[in-house]
Formats: C-alpha cells, structure tokens, sequence
C-alpha cells in the first residue's frame, strides 16, 4: 500500500495537467503495445515511457502520436511503430560504451531511444528539412551525445567507423556492402531489406570477431524504400 501510494505521489508531482495526460498515454502504450508483445529489456522500457513522443511527429498529428501505428512526418515520410522501435532496438542489444550508426533519422525519434541506451548515436538523413527538424527537437530535449548529418545512408560515415552497432530505419532492395565494411568486429546490423515494399523483411547482421558475417531472417516488415542519391 505504501509502495502503492508513493508511486501516486511520484505520478503526481513529476506530471501536471496536458503532460499528466501524454505521460499516461505512454504508460499506456508501453503496457500493451511493447510489453504486451515481448519487450522486456528495461533500459527500452525506461527511455520509451521518458520520451516526448508527441514531440517528434507533425503537430496535426499529435494525437496519433502514442497509436499503435506509423506516424507521418512529412516529406512522405513516417516515425515507426512504438513496438518496431522497441523491437529493433531489442534486437540490436547495445549497451552503453556503444557507438552506434542509425541510418534514416528520420523524425529523430529512434536516434533518441539509441541514445538513452547507447554512449553515442550518429544519424544520417537524406532529406534536409527532416535533418534539421530532427536537430532542434533532440537539442531541445538536451540530447547531446546524438550527431546528426545530412547525406547519403548508403556511404555510411567512414569518419567514425567502425560502429558496434548499425540500425538501418530505410529499406534499401539489398544490404549495402558498405554498412557491413563499417561494422567492428562483434558488431550487429538491424536492417529492412526488400526489392519491393511487399517483398521486405527485417534482417539481424552479425560480423564474428573472424569477420565472417552472419545474418537471420526475422519477420516480414514495411519501411519506406531507401532512396539512392
Ligand atoms: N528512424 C526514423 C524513421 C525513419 S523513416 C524515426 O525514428 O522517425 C526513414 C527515413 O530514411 C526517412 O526520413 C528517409 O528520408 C530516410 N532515407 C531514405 N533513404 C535514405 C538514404 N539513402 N540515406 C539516408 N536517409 C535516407
């Protein structure tokens, strides 16, 4: 009863009136959209029911924001399902002296999960407008350990490779050469792959410490094409 009654009060002073609301969307969501389904890494618990959501999406679609759906972001584009993100970012098992690459950075929103969990996450976004929008939102929530850049997912970032962990939020028609080049050596890739928006399935990359490469197949999946330059 006393545990029962301090959580109240902790629900209560952390969250007032609108934000008291979305904050409950969220528990809502992470109840029985993520847990529901499987997720049970903490960390992604923590940082999914942390983040404004509904900051990362157009503001005509806010309230859509904690549905158990995509999301549009303009441009044709669209923030992931929560459980997508949970899902990936589970499979991805990255920890905290993680540099992690995520290409397709979209709304920003996934790059701010990895960033919760990881030591630092680089983002590459070919359309700029969503690039910079994606920038402001995440430095307004004070994420600094989050480095976003506009250009071409496919070059990956040479600069800062290798990466211990690669998450591709794009499906390219096959798994670029290049992304796998910029992988450490026990590193993992989680990446959409498809020649059609029917035909794609998520895949799960792993370079050995040999570097011989090992991929499993997981489950069929829709992601926006990832476009060639
Ligand atoms: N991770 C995002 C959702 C991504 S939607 C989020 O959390 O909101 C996919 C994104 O990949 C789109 O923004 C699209 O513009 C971008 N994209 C497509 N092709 C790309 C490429 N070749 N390089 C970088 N980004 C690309």
């Amino acid at each position: 009863m006393k545990r029962i009654l301090f959580n109240i009060i902790i629900l209560s002073t952390s969250c007032t009136g609108d934000n008291n609301e979305l904050y409950l969307s969220r528990m809502k969501m992470i109840e029985t959209q993520i847990k529901q389904r499987g997720i049970k890494d903490q960390a992604i618990l923590d940082a999914m029911l942390k983040i404004n959501r509904h900051e990362f999406v157009q503001e005509n679609f806010q309230r859509l924001a904690y549905s158990d759906r995509p999301v549009p972001i303009g441009f044709g584009q669209t923030i992931s399902q929560p459980y997508i993100v949970a899902f990936m970012s589970e499979k991805l098992n990255v920890n905290t002296h993680h540099k992690v690459l995520e290409i397709g950075t979209g709304s920003g929103y996934q790059a701010a999960v990895l960033a919760e969990l990881s030591e630092h996450v680089y983002t590459i976004e070919i359309i700029s407008e969503l690039a910079k929008r994606a920038e402001k939102v995440l430095n307004k929530n004070k994420y600094d350990n989050i480095t976003v850049r506009i250009g071409d997912g496919y070059k990956g970032w040479p600069e800062e490779a290798p990466f211990d962990r690669i998450m591709v939020t794009a499906a390219p028609e096959k798994i670029p050469e290049r992304l796998i080049e910029q992988l450490a050596p026990s590193g993992i890739m989680v990446i959409p792959v498809g020649e059609t928006v029917m035909m794609q399935y998520l895949w799960s990359i792993t370079k050995e410490n040999d570097g011989s490469i090992k991929k499993e197949k997981i489950f069929p999946v829709r992601f926006v094409p990832m476009v060639k330059e």
